[in-house]
């Protein structure tokens, strides 16, 4: 089982840290062929303008489509914004795969950067320490799309889609590996 990590942008060596700790084996992916072989793919947080427009000179945006079309993919942050159907951007490239609505920067330029402890649905009783830097909000889930967890003031933070997984923190820069596990699962449940 091999677990690619999109290397265009962004924290991902810490994902790959992450996956490492878990002993799954992973590769950056940055080319179309790179995704060859792979059961799943995180696609990390940085910034989804700039991921995006690499994405789009490295000919990888209908490639990553077809791979998450059907392969367990996790979008953390900018990769959460990239998997979302809707950002109210038309002009950004994005995946458009699941069935949610994102808010960009959502908590705003003053309060960027903020970190709380959230229960989180399928991780157990203990809540996760999450970190968000400038990160997105979902403001709306439409059809099967499971929320697996909310800030206290109810926004939207994590969610689910079948083989989709989305989170608007950063899970990566923890040593708290519950939510690797959890895609981890989800990859090994989806192999053929
Ligand atoms: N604000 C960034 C964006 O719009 C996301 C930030 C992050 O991934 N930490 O892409």
């Amino acid at each position: 089982m091999k677990i690619g990590v999109l290397a265009l942008q962004g924290a991902f060596i810490e994902h790959q840290k992450s996956l490492i700790a878990l002993g799954a084996e992973t590769r950056q992916v940055r080319l179309p062929s790179d995704l060859e072989g792979l059961d799943g793919l995180i696609i990390p947080g940085g910034e989804s303008t700039t991921i995006g427009k690499l994405a789009t000179a490295y000919g990888l945006i209908e490639p990553l489509r077809q791979f998450a079309t059907d392969k367990p993919t996790w979008g953390t942050c900018a990769g959460l914004i990239f998997l979302a159907k809707n950002i109210g951007i038309d002009s950004q490239p994005i995946l458009g795969l699941m069935d949610i609505t994102v808010n960009r920067n959502a908590f705003g330029r003053q309060i960027d950067s903020f970190e709380v402890d959230l229960p989180i649905k399928g991780l157990g009783e203990d809540p996760f320490h999450a970190v968000f830097i400038r990160a997105p909000s979902v403001t709306a889930v439409q059809g099967d799309v499971d929320v697996l967890s909310r800030l206290p003031d109810e926004t939207i933070v994590a969610v689910r889609e079948g083989h989709l997984l989305g989170t608007a923190f950063h899970p990566e820069l923890t040593s708290d590996l519950r939510l690797h596990r959890y895609f981890y699962d989800m990859v090994e449940q989806n192999l053929p």
